[in-house]
Order: C-alpha cells, then structure tokens, then sequence
C-alpha cells in the first residue's frame, strides 16, 4: 500500500488517504505551531530535508500575532491571520516538494466565531477553487458537558464535510495550558479519556464526516520537571478496542492526535503509535528551539544589538543586526528540533508526495 498524493497542501479525500498511510505505516506527523511567515518556512523546510510530510497549525493566539499584534481588531485578526498563513502555506507548500495538512488548533466555546469565521473564508475559497483553505479545524470542547460537546461539533462538522473538511474534537482533557484554553487544576480522571465517550461522539459523528480525536492519556501541554506527567498511551487502545468492536471494524478505526508532544518521553511516543496516532502536536520545543538559536546568537554578538557602529573599532555591525542574519539561526534551530520529532514519530522518509 503506497498511496501518493500531489505535494503541497492536502485536503478532502487526499487528507484521508495521507491520515491512513500514517496509520498502516505506524508513524505520525508533527503538527507544528506558527506565528509568522520565518516558522512557517522553517516548518516546511524541515519537512523537505527530512522528506517527510507534516502539519502546520495555528493557534488562535498564533493567528492573531500573524496578522499583527497592532492590528485594529483582535477578533478579526485571528480570523484573518489564519487566513493570511492559510494562503501562504497553499502558495509556497507544492515547492517544497511535501504534502501539508493544515489544522488550527484549540478552539474552546468563546473562540467558536473564531472557527466560524474562518469557515466563511473556506467556503468563499472552495467555489473558486473546489478545496478548501484548512484540511481541518480544532473544536475542544472538552470543558463542556460530552453531549454538548459533540452536538456541537457535529453542527460544525456537517458544515465542514460540504467543503471537504475534516474535524478534530476533544474529549477528555489534556492537561496544562495553552493560549489561555485548558486548565490547571482538573480532577485526574479526566485527564484519561473514557472509551464510552469515545463510542458516543463515533455513533454523532461518524455519519456526518471525518473526525479526529485528542485523546488524553495523561499528556500535558508545555513542559515540566520530569516526573510531573504519567504518560499512559495503553489507554488509546482501549477506546480503539470498544469502537471496533461495537461496530465491527478492523483495528484501529480511530484517528487520534496526541497533544502536548513536547518533552514527552520517546518511548512512550513510540508505543502511542501502535494505537492509531497519526497527529502530535508540537508547539513548546520548537518555540524554545527558536528563541535558543536567536539567544546564542545575541549573546555572542551583543554590541550588534545595541551599536550601528562599534564604539571602539568604529567597525560597522549591519550585517550581524540585519534580521535575515539573526532570524535565520532561529529558523535553523527550529528546523534541527524538528528533524527529532521527524525520526520519533517515524515519519521521515516517508512522505508520500509526488511532483
Ligand atoms: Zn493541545
């Protein structure tokens, strides 16, 4: 089985064949979090040297700094700003010889305009173009009660599959935080997802579209001190297990994204790939890649960030202050932490792109 799909941004039927490789081939892609036009480059630069396919996401936050911090309307602004990187990404991404999902992440009750917003620009998008902007969105509703939650993402979904697009939903609850969604203090038995919810949201919303799944297996966003998280994916294959027998499917019916990747053990990535993860979000390791190539670089050459011209020697510094000199060890540096994430989610060499 070698499904190959066009390189550049994919989408509808192209998505799903791409999702199922990952899954028959036991790997995942790294979802990504950008902010600007340096990590969304840098994004698909690792995943051509790595020749791996990948995702690019935006957070709600991400979108808005994408747009502008300064710009006039911050509800607009993260509508906009996902639409700008959605349009950047459809532009470049076929060069880079790669197939790109693009996702955007987290969207709690208040940021449902948000989504909506966006879906307006994807269905303005696919009457000219016959796809869609995003290959899917993020609804987490998992703060809400579950048959609210998934009532709610099937109205979403519904709207989505006419455009061709995928939904990913949450239950459970991943614990930590991330642009002001999630929480700090939950009870643990919600950060383990519970098979029977699982079945439940499969019975809504498998009839309406495709949906992906956030697990939660005790992962976290952000990174802690070690031993601060009990990663325990086995807990996957138990709402794998209930769905495939209750409907009479083959292994693994489910496509789950695997959220707070970052300083996850690699071990326990491994093992969460025998269980149908074919997404892991990646957002806090590869910010601080970014900010520690920019770093090194700043402290070395200090007086550049603070003198035109040195004080003493008079020797001009223009070349080590031009931003393309400094933002591209950030872009380095992210590229080289991604290249990890590439080997633990075993996806490198595999895209399944053709020219
Ligand atoms: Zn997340």
């Amino acid at each position: 089985m070698t499904s190959q799909i066009k390189a550049g941004v994919v989408t509808g039927n192209d998505y799903l064949s791409l999702v199922q490789a990952c899954k028959q081939g036991c790997y995942a892609l790294p979802a990504v979090n950008v902010t600007g036009t340096n990590t969304v480059n840098a994004v698909l630069e690792a995943a051509a040297e790595n020749k791996s396919d990948v995702i690019i996401q935006l957070s709600n936050g991400g979108a808005e700094f994408y747009a502008g911090k300064g710009f006039p309307d911050s509800a607009a602004a993260k509508v906009l700003g996902a639409v700008s990187a959605a349009h950047h990404v459809h532009l470049l991404a076929k060069y880079y010889g790669v197939c790109v999902v693009l996702h955007t992440d987290h969207a709690n009750k208040k940021l449902i305009p948000w989504v909506e917003g966006m879906l307006g620009h994807g269905e303005t998008y696919f009457k000219q173009h016959g796809r869609p902007l995003f290959s899917s969105h993020m609804i987490d509703l998992s703060e809400e009660p579950l048959e609210e939650n998934v009532n709610e993402c099937a109205r979403l979904l519904k709207r989505m599959a006419a455009i061709d697009m995928s939904i990913e939903i949450e239950l459970g609850c991943t614990g930590g935080e991330e642009d002001g969604v999630g929480s700090d203090d939950i009870d643990n038995a919600r950060l383990y997802t519970q098979p029977e919810d699982v079945l439940y949201a499969y019975e809504v919303l498998a009839p309406l579209g495709n949906f992906s799944v956030a697990a939660s297996f005790g992962n976290v966003h952000g990174v802690y001190a070690p031993g601060n998280v009990k990663l325990c994916p086995e807990i996957l294959k138990n709402s794998q297990a209930l769905v495939a027998e209750k409907k009479g499917l083959g292994a693994n019916p489910l496509d789950l994204v695997f959220h707070g990747g970052s300083g996850s053990e690699k071990a326990k990535i491994h093992e969460s790939l025998q269980y149908g993860v074919f997404k892991m979000n990646i957002d806090t390791d590869t910010q601080f890649a970014f900010a520690h190539g920019v770093g090194k670089y700043v402290k070395e050459n200090e007086a550049a960030f603070f003198y035109q011209i040195d004080p003493e020697s008079g020797k001009p510094y223009k070349k080590q202050y031009d931003p393309r000199t400094w933002l591209r060890l950030g872009e380095k540096a992210l590229i080289e932490r991604l290249s990890e994430a590439f080997i633990d989610l075993k996806s490198n060499g595999k895209s399944v792109a053709v020219r």
